[in-house]
C-alpha cells in the first residue's frame, strides 16, 4: 500500500518537474524565435531609413552642382514633386541672405564640414530642414519625416505590429509606428544611428513580449504527454508488482501445493474406499461362515488373509501421502533468515487480500533485525498461513472491528512471530485439535494448513502454538531458534 502510494507521488513530483523543464524549454525558444524577428525588423527599417536620408545627401549635392539659374520658374521647386518627403526648396543667392537665423548658422556649418548640415529639427511636427553650402547659390530643404519612411516597402504591418519605432534626435522623439508595449514579460531593443552624418538621427526600437503571447498552447500539450507517458509508466509498475506477486506466490508454493493436497486428499479418499470394503466384506464373511456348524477353517483363513492384505493396501496409502507432506530434509536447509523481512514478504503478497477484506495490518517490529535460523520458503509459508488464516476468521466479524498484528520478538535464544486477531477465536475442543491433518470447522477448509505449518516449525526446530486472543480472538506464535551472531554483529 505504502508503495503504491509513494509512486503515486514520485509520479507526481516528475510530472511537475519534466513539465517546468519542458515549459521552460519551450518558452525559450518561443522567446529567441520573437527576438529575432523583432531584431531582424529592426534591422531592415535601420538599413531603410538610411538608405533614405543617403539620398537626402545626392539630391542636394546634384541641386549644388547644377545650380539652377535663379529665374522665375525656379526648376528647383519641381523637386516637391519627385520627391513627396520635400516639403519645399529654399535658395539664398550670393549677396543675399536668409529669411530665418538658423539657416545662416547651418550654412556655415555646412561650408566647415563640407557636406549638408540640419538646420531646424522640429520632431514635434515631424519636420527638418537641411542646408548645404555652395557657390553662388546654398539651398536648404524642408524636409516631412512621414514621407521620409519608405511604407511600401516597410517590414512590419504598421497599425497593428507590437514593435514601437521611433526615430530619436537630441531629446526630441518622433514615433514611426506606436506598437504595444504593456507591463511584464520581456523587453528587446535596438538603437542605432543612422548611416548618414548629415541626419545624425538614432534608430530606436522595442518590443515587449507578454506572458501570454508564451506557447501555452504547447506547453499544455508537452503536459498532457508528460502525464500520459508517467500513467503508462506507473501503470506498468502496477503491472509489474501484480506479476511479481502472483510469481511469489507460486514459488512460495501456496498455490501449487494446496492444489496438489487437494487432489491428493481425493485421490487418498478413492485409493482407500477400495481395500475399506473390501476388508469390511471379508471380515463380515469371516464372522457369517464362523457362525456356520461346523465353520469352514481354510475359507475363513483365505477371507483373513484377504483382509490382512486390503489393510497393508490402506495403510501403504497413507504412508505414501505422509511421505509427500513431510520435508524431512528442512533441518539439511537452514540458513539466518531475518524475520522482519520475512513478515514483510507475506505481507507484500497478501495485499490484496487484506485490502479485499478492508484489513490493515499493525505491525510491532523491533529495529534491530532478529534473525533465525530457518529455510526461508518454509517461513514464509508458515506466516502466509497463519495470515490467511487470521484474515478468513476476521470474514466473521464486521469490517470496523477486524485487527491484525503481527509481533516479532527475540527472546531467551528463540525468535518468534506473534500473529494475533480479533475474529471469533476458537473453542476449547477447535483449539485441543487445531492442528490435526484434515481437521477444518471451514465449509471449503481442507484442513491441511496448520498441520503443514507444524511439521515445517518443527522440521526447522522449532515451534507453533496457539491461544485464545484476549479479549477475543486467536493468537498463533511461531518460535524458532536465533541464528548465531557473527563477530561485526551481522547474522
Ligand atoms: P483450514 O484453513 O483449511 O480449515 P487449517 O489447518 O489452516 O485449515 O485450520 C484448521 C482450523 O483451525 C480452521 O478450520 C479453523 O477452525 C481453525 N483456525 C485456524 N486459524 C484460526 C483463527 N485465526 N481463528 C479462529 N480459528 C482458526
Amino acid at each position: 500500500m505504502r508503495k503504491a502510494q509513494q509512486h503515486r507521488w514520485i509520479g507526481l513530483l516528475l510530472w511537475g518537474l519534466i513539465t517546468v523543464l519542458g515549459g521552460v524549454v519551450l518558452a525559450r525558444m518561443e522567446l529567441a524565435q520573437q527576438r529575432e524577428a523583432f531584431e531582424t525588423d529592426a534591422r531592415i527599417v535601420h538599413r531603410l531609413l538610411s538608405q533614405r536620408v543617403v539620398q537626402h545627401d545626392a539630391v542636394m549635392a546634384t541641386l549644388a552642382l547644377l545650380q539652377p539659374a535663379p529665374n522665375a520658374s525656379q526648376p528647383e521647386q519641381r523637386l516637391t514633386s519627385l520627391y513627396p518627403q520635400i516639403l519645399s526648396v529654399q535658395r539664398r543667392d550670393s549677396g543675399a541672405s536668409w529669411p530665418d537665423e538658423r539657416l545662416r548658422v547651418a550654412e556655415a556649418l555646412s561650408r566647415a564640414l563640407r557636406r549638408p548640415a540640419l538646420a531646424d529639427v522640429d520632431f514635434a511636427r515631424g519636420r527638418y530642414q537641411l542646408v548645404l553650402a555652395a557657390e553662388p547659390a546654398s539651398f536648404a530643404l524642408q524636409m516631412d519625416l512621414r514621407a521620409v519612411v519608405p511604407w511600401s516597402e516597410w517590414p512590419m504591418a504598421p497599425e497593428t505590429s507590437p514593435v514601437r519605432v521611433s526615430l530619436a534626435y537630441e531629446g526630441q522623439d518622433w514615433v514611426v509606428q506606436s506598437g504595444r508595449l504593456g507591463e511584464g514579460g520581456w523587453r528587446f531593443g535596438f538603437h542605432k544611428h543612422l548611416a548618414a552624418d548629415s541626419q545624425p538621427f538614432d534608430v530606436v526600437a522595442s518590443r515587449q513580449v507578454g506572458w501570454r503571447e508564451l506557447p501555452w498552447a504547447w506547453m499544455l500539450t508537452w503536459a498532457s504527454l508528460v502525464a500520459a507517458v508517467l500513467a503508462g509508466w506507473l501503470a506498468w509498475l502496477r503491472q509489474r508488482a501484480a506479476r511479481r506477486r502472483a510469481e511469489e506466490l507460486l514459488r512460495l508454493g501456496q498455490v501449487a501445493r494446496l492444489n496438489t493436497l487437494g487432489e491428493l486428499a481425493a485421490g487418498m479418499a478413492h485409493e482407500l474406499n477400495q481395500p475399506l470394503t473390501a476388508l469390511l466384506a471379508n471380515t463380515q464373511a469371516c464372522t457369517r461362515l464362523l457362525g456356520e456348524e461346523p465353520p469352514d477353517l481354510p475359507v475363513i483363513r483365505g477371507a483373513m488373509a484377504q483382509a490382512v492384505e486390503q489393510a497393508r493396501r490402506a495403510s501403504s496409502v497413507v504412508n505414501r501421502l505422509r511421505r509427500a507432506v513431510e520435508r524431512p530434509d528442512l533441518a539439511a536447509q537452514l540458513q539466518a533468515v531475518e524475520l522482519q523481512q520475512a513478515v514483510r514478504n507475506a505481507l507484500y503478497l497478501l495485499e490484496p487480500e487484506f485490502k479485499r477484506r478492508e484489513v490493515a495490518p499493525a505491525l510491532a517490529l523491533p529495529t534491530a533485525p532478529v534473525a533465525v535460523l530457518a529455510e526461508p520458503v518454509a517461513l514464509e509459508q508458515i506466516i502466509h498461513n497463519l495470515l490467511m488464516n487470521a484474515l478468513q476468521a476476521l470474514e466473521q466479524v464486521p469490517v470496523k472491528e477486524r485487527q491484525v498484528t503481527v509481533t516479532v520478538q527475540a527472546e531467551g535464544g528463540q525468535g518468534g512471530i506473534t500473529v494475533t486477531d480479533s475474529g471469533p477465536g476458537m473453542t476449547d475442543e477447535v483449539l485441543a485439535r487445531l492442528f490435526e491433518p484434515f481437521f477444518t470447522t471451514r465449509e471449503a477448509g481442507l484442513g491441511l494448513g496448520l498441520s503443514l505449518c507444524e511439521t515445517l516449525a518443527t522440521g526447522m526446530g522449532g515451534s507453533l502454538k496457539a491461544a485464545q486472543h484476549a479479549p477475543r480472538g486467536a493468537e498463533f506464535r511461531l518460535s524458532l531458534p536465533l541464528a548465531p551472531v557473527a563477530p561485526e554483529g551481522r547474522p
